[in-house]
Order: structure tokens, then sequence, then C-alpha cells
């Protein structure tokens, strides 16, 4: 500027005095200096001629000329023809005395390759003195000596206005394709929406603009959504919208404010959370629910008894905690498979959970185990109703994959506050119950006493030590000869025709065991087929190496519980087994109980036809206590019937249990199955059974059973070798 301020103003014409010259000159000079220190441009033509009388430096510059050259130059020269053109009819109405204003693209001389400017242009007529006064002086107008020019450059603001324009595009069409829903809302009066969210709401643009936000926001988020916007903050949060079809969309909403023209207006980014709700709640269930049954599972029920039990002590409720097991549930999974035994669970816990009222809850502990708690029961007694109950809807028959099965369950009962104050208590003394309900013949329940508890104890030290016994091969068998009832005179040696092998458990601190108190303990516990298995094999190979010493050829006979012979893959044991002793099938017996009979799927006769096949006897044991019809037995290939020694005991002398091993042993007969008395003790027995024609007899009349050595003495004693 310090050039500007310097340049002299030649169009200025000369001060006559020295003092007049000084201070017109300063006055010019400071004229100068501020017109060339403005953005704008400014000029100023006389008329009528248009010859430029005064420009400042800017716009002497912007035309192509100096300050002194512009000077005299009309305004066509000045301008150029194009521009001229352009600003002609401005410059006519400005001549005529009309302010004019008005905005125009321009290019500038020898710019040709840049970018136009825009200009503001104002064309200010210059009236003669008396600036105060209206254009008419007595009626006349008032002379108009030029017009001055004021032109500003505004590209910046257009510039700016077009930015603005650009984004606004850019935000609308960004809109228009993301997923997210957009709301724009002023005071929570909606005043804008996208593509998006009208797809997210099933709403259309009309629905929504002018309504206010929260009338969207289901009635138990809409707190939490005014407390976000009253915070004024901008984190995602979690809340819900209405669907216009009246579904609760679960949505995380994002809200940035932003200010404009003094009012705060607020831009929504809504996201639809369906899915990602969906999966946090599958995995929420999946941790408090058993994925076989769908019932809550053990985690999901403590805490659930928890609160029940708090609820039960502020108002002195009752509850009842039931366990339920399923007897012969490992039997339906061994022998159909897993598959049968999962559709077997889930009908179970389908039955159980429609039994029981809303309030209560069954839960699945795993495996065939239940727990079921009973939330506000008035006394005991209700709970001994609803066990009733459940033993009912578990007993009825179910069919899977086309076998007609029946599950019993054992139940044990726990009540709270009589029976214990805590979840771990009423669970463990359920549990103890629910075991005493088994030893008492399944299929019933039983509640908890104290005395429970230390037997429950005890039993899960069985548990252990069996386990133990079963690594170790702690058993032994023992054999009990089986005599052929000849008909010679009495007193005439039987023969020898079989062996039964008893098991027995060699128990570390309590001597020898029989197998009444572990064999049942372990049917219980799923510790019978580890064992079984061990018999097999040691009967055979005894058997084996004593044919093999030249003892009598009989075969031995193993008793098999039902949970053994439904088990899969028997057969094959049994084959595996018999090669691997390398005896022959035909001196391999099974001895089966009647229930075994009353399966009713098929199964039984499957796998009894596949061990007729391999070689191996079949008998029934015990027989007359369980319920086989004739029919049973005429349809299944059996050999022998053991007739049970509750009968042998009282004959002779009990005219009923005469009557009833008459009739046993004639209808064997009828059917062709041999039959063999059981625990015959006197002779007297033995002689009425040898009239009945019944074919063997086995007791201790003959010898009680005898470990391995024992019996090979008793048939020494015999004189039974044939190669000694
Ligand atoms: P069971 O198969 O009926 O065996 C006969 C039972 O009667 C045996 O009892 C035997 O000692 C007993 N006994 C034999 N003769 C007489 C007699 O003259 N008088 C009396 N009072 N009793 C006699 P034990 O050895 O205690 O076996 C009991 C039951 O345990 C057996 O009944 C059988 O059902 C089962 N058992 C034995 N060994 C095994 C085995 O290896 N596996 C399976 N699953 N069960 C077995
Ligand atoms: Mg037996
Ligand atoms: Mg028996």
């Amino acid at each position: 500027m310090a050039e500007g301020a310097g340049t002299p103003v030649s169009a200025q014409p000369s001060a006559d005095s020295r003092t007049a010259v000084d201070s017109a000159g300063a006055r010019d000079a400071m004229m100068r200096l501020i017109a060339d220190s403005v953005p704008a441009m400014m000029a100023y033509y006389a008329l009528p001629s248009l010859r430029c009388v005064f420009a400042n430096r800017r716009y002497a510059q912007d035309y192509g000329w100096t300050q002194d050259s512009i000077v005299g130059k009309t305004l066509v020269d000045a301008v150029g023809d194009a521009a001229w053109r352009v600003i002609e009819p401005y410059i006519a109405r400005a001549a005529r005395g009309e302010p004019v204003g008005y905005v125009r693209e321009q290019q500038l001389p020898g710019e040709a390759d840049k970018l136009f400017r825009t200009i503001e242009v104002n064309l200010i007529p210059h009236l003669d003195a008396d600036p105060g006064a209206s254009p008419h002086v007595n009626g006349l107008p008032r002379r108009q000596l030029g017009i001055f020019v004021l032109i500003n450059d505004i590209s910046h603001h257009i510039e700016a206005e077009q930015a603005i324009r650009d984004s606004e595009e850019r935000m609308r069409k960004f809109a228009e394709v993301t997923n997210e829903g957009i709301v724009f809302h002023l005071k929570g009066i909606i005043t804008d929406v996208n593509p998006a969210l009208l797809a997210m709401t099933g709403y259309s643009t009309a629905d929504l603009l002018g309504r206010y936000t929260m009338d969207f926001v289901p009635e138990a988020w809409r707190q939490i959504s005014i407390d976000y916007l009253a915070a004024g903050r901008e984190d995602p949060y979690e809340t819900a919208l209405i669907h216009r079809n009246g579904r609760v969309i679960p949505v995380e909403m994002v809200g940035k404010s932003m200010p404009l023209k003094g009012e705060v207006h607020r831009i929504v980014v809504v996201r639809d959370i369906t899915m990602r709700k969906e999966a946090q709640q599958r995995i929420e269930f999946l941790a408090l629910h058993d994925p076989l049954t769908q019932l809550p599972n053990r985690i999901h029920l403590r805490e659930r008894l928890a609160q029940v039990l708090a609820l039960a002590r502020r108002r002195n409720g009752v509850v009842a905690v039931l366990f339920i097991d399923l007897d012969n549930f490992k039997t339906v999974n061994d022998s159909l498979g897993h598959h049968a035994g999962d559709q077997l669970l889930c009908e179970m816990a389908r039955r159980l959970s429609d039994a029981v009222r809303e309030a209560d809850m069954v839960s699945r502990l795993g495996g065939d185990e239940f727990l079921v708690v009973l939330s506000d029961i008035g006394a005991r007694a209700e709970a001994a109703l609803v066990a009733n109950k459940l033993l009912a809807v578990v007993n009825e028959p179910v069919t899977i994959e086309n076998h007609r099965l029946s599950v019993s369950p054992s139940i044990g009962i726990s009540v709270f506050p009589d029976d214990g104050d805590t979840v771990d208590d009423l669970i463990r003394h359920a549990d103890a119950a629910m075991y005493h309900a088994k030893d008492s013949g399944r299929s019933n329940y039983q509640f908890f006493t104290p005395d429970m508890s230390q037997r429950a104890f005890e039993a899960l030290h069985l548990e252990g030590q069996l386990r133990q016994a079963i690594a170790r091969e702690e058993f032994v068998l023992h054999y009990q000869p089986q005599l052929l009832l000849a008909d010679g005179a009495s007193g005439s040696r039987d023969e020898l025709v079989g062996l039964e092998a008893l098991v027995r458990w060699q128990h570390p601190e309590r001597g020898l065991l029989g197998p009444d108190t572990f064999v049942p303990f372990a049917e219980a516990r799923g510790l019978i087929s580890a064992i079984g298995r061990w018999v097999l094999c040691e009967a055979c190979r005894q058997l084996k190496a004593w044919h093999d010493a030249g003892w009598p050829k009989v075969p031995v006979a193993v008793n098999l519980s039902a949970i053994e012979f439904h088990q899969r893959g028997l057969v094959q044991n049994i084959t595996a087994i018999l090669a691997e002793s390398g005896l022959a099938p035909q001196y391999l017996e099974i001895e089966l109980t009647e229930s075994v009979l009353m399966d009713q799927g098929g199964f039984a006769f499957e796998t009894l036809a596949a061990l007729k096949a391999l070689g191996v006897g079949l008998a029934i044991d015990d027989f007359g206590t369980g319920y086989s019809s004739l029919a049973y037995l005429k349809r299944y290939p059996i050999d022998k019937l053991k007739i049970d020694r509750s009968f042998v005991r009282d004959i002779p002398g009990d005219s009923d249990d005469v009557a009833i091993t008459t009739a046993i042993v004639q209808m064997a007969h009828s059917l062709k199955l041999l039959t063999v008395a059981e625990g015959v003790e006197t002779a007297d027995q033995a002689a009425l059974l040898r009239t009945l024609g019944c074919d063997q007899y086995q007791g201790y009349l003959i010898s009680r059973p005898v470990n391995a050595a024992g019996l090979q003495a008793w048939m020494g004693a015999r004189g039974d070798n044939r190669s000694a």
C-alpha cells in the first residue's frame, strides 16, 4: 500500500495556492489511500461521456490498466467489448438515475484459462449537490453528474455456499444409500428421515414428518431416550422403535447435535440390531438352558431356587424340591442308541413341564436327572400329590422308533424349611431321598429323612470303592453244581450237568460280599456292565481250563441283569469273549430274569435269537416270580426254566407250592423246556421233584456255591475227573 499512498492523483486539477494544493493534495492522497486499501473495486464515470474520472488501483489493474492510463477512457474502452455487452443495460438504467445492483460472472482479461469469478456490482448514480434533497427539485429533476461503480468479488461466498450445497447433496446421497436409518429432528419433532428408516419402520415419510419422535419409541424405552437427549449425549445407546405393524424393533441409536440458525437440530442414526439381539439372547439362553430339552440347566435352576427360597423366607412359604431319576433310561440309551435316548429325554421333559404349574420350574441337571421346584406349596402333602402325578406321566409308555418303551422315575423330595435352608442342602437331600426311592423298588417317591444323608454318604463311598474294585478286579466267582434228577433209586450218584457262576466281591475291609449287597447298587450306578464283563471272561476262562484238565465237559451258567442284556453289542461281546477263552458256545448258558421277556419292543427277541444262533444256552432264572406268560415263553428261543427257590422251599409240605411246581414242570415239558429246581436243601424236596419229572436241581443239598478250588475238590471227591 506504500506505493499506492505515494501515487500522484493525476486526474486532479492543480490547485492555485500552495496551502490549497497542500490541503487538497493531502485530502486526495488520503482518499486514494482509503480507496486502494479496501478490497472492493471502485471507479467513477462522468456523464454523459461515460469517461473514467477515477479508479482505484484494483479496478484499473483488473481491466489491464494503470490508475493513470484508465482515466479519460470511456467505459466501453475501459472494460472491453465483451463486458460492455453484458453490462450495458445496467449502465443505461444507472445513467437514468436508478441505483442498480447485480451479480455476474466475470472472466478477467488475460486469464482466459482461469476460472470465472463472481462479482457483485453496485452502480450508484451521482447527482449534483444537496445530497439530502429528492431527485426532483422544484419539480425539475436534479442533474446527474456520473455513475459511481462499486464492485465486490464475492467468488468465495459463492464457493462457500456451493460447498454447503455440495455437502448437503453428499449427505442426502449418503442418507439414501446407507442401511442405517437417519432421522432429523428439532426439539423432538421429526423434520426429515431417510429411505432406510422408512424401510426399517414400515412408515412413509408423510407418516413421520412433523410427528414427535417419542411416539415411535415403546413406553418402556422412552425415559432412556429422553434422558439421553437431555444429557446431550452423542455416544451409541440401545433402545427400541415400534414398527408400523406393532412389532418392537431393538435398535442402536447415535444422536449428534447440529446447531443451525440459533436452534439445535439433532441427527440420529438408527441401526436395527434385531440380529445382534437375537444372537445375544441365544447365547444367554444357551448359558442357562440344556440344549437338548431346552429346559433350564443346573446354573439357571440354582439361581431360580435361591430366589424362590428368599421369597419363601420372607413369606414363611413352603418350597419342595423333587429330584427325579429315570430308572431304566440307561437301558434305552444303550440298547436303542443315543438318538432314541435323546428323544426319550425330550418327551419326559415335556411331560414333566406339562404336569406342573407355571410358577414351578422343571430343569434338567444332566443325564437322566431332572429337578422340579414347587415354588409355593401349602404343605408337604402337596408335594406328594405332585410326585404322584409325575410318576403317572412318566410311567405312561412312550413309542420311540417303533419301540414301545416304559420308563419309571424314582423321585426324592426335600422340603424347605424342614429339610434344609440352602439351595445346596435341599438339592443334596432330594438326591439322597431319590436314591432311597431307587432302593425301595423304583417307580416311587420318598421324602427326605435325616438318616438318608448318612446313607447317601455311604452310597457315595460305596460307589467309589466299587469303581476301584472294578479297576483292581477285586471279584471272585463261586460255582454251584447242577445235577441231573436221575430216575434211578435214591442214593445213586446224580450226574453233574452244569455249574452256575455266582459273583462275590472280595472287599478289602469287609471281606467277601455276596451279589445282593452290590449288584443292585452297581446296576443303579451304571457299573454292572464292567462287572458282568469280568464275570463272563472269568467263567469262560475257568471252564475252558477245567475242560482242558479233564473235568466234566459241562456248561457254565452266567447271570445277566436286564441292564446288561439290553446293552448294545452284547452278542458281539459274548462272541469275542468266547473266542478269546477258546470255550465252545454250547458250554455257555445265559441266565435271564423274566423281566427281560416283557420288553415289548421286539428288541429282546432279536438279541435272544442272535444268542441262540451263536449256540449259547438260554435259561429263565427265578421263574414264577415275574409275570411272564406262556405266550412269551412260546415266542422266545428259551432252553430252560429255573423254578424259583421260593416254590421249592416249602415242598413237599405246602400243597400250594407243590401245585405250582407241578404246573411249571408240566407246562415246561409241553413247551419242550428243561426245568431246574433252585435252592434244593433237603432230600425230600429232591425226591418230590424227581417224582414230578423235574429235570435238574441245584442247592445246598448238593453244595453251596464254592470257589474254583473248592469246586475242584468237590468234583475230585466225586471222582468226576476223567483223566484222573
Ligand atoms: P440266582 O441267580 O437265583 O442265584 C442263586 C442264589 O441262590 C445264589 O445266591 C445262591 O447262593 C443261592 N442259593 C443256591 N442254593 C441255595 C440253597 O439251597 N438255599 C438258599 N437259601 N440259597 C441258595 P447269591 O450267590 O447270593 O446270588 C444272588 C443273586 O445275585 C443271584 O440269584 C443272581 O441273581 C445274582 N448274581 C449272582 N452273580 C451274578 C453275576 O455275576 N451277575 C449278575 N448280574 N447277577 C449275579
Ligand atoms: Mg442265577
Ligand atoms: Mg435264581
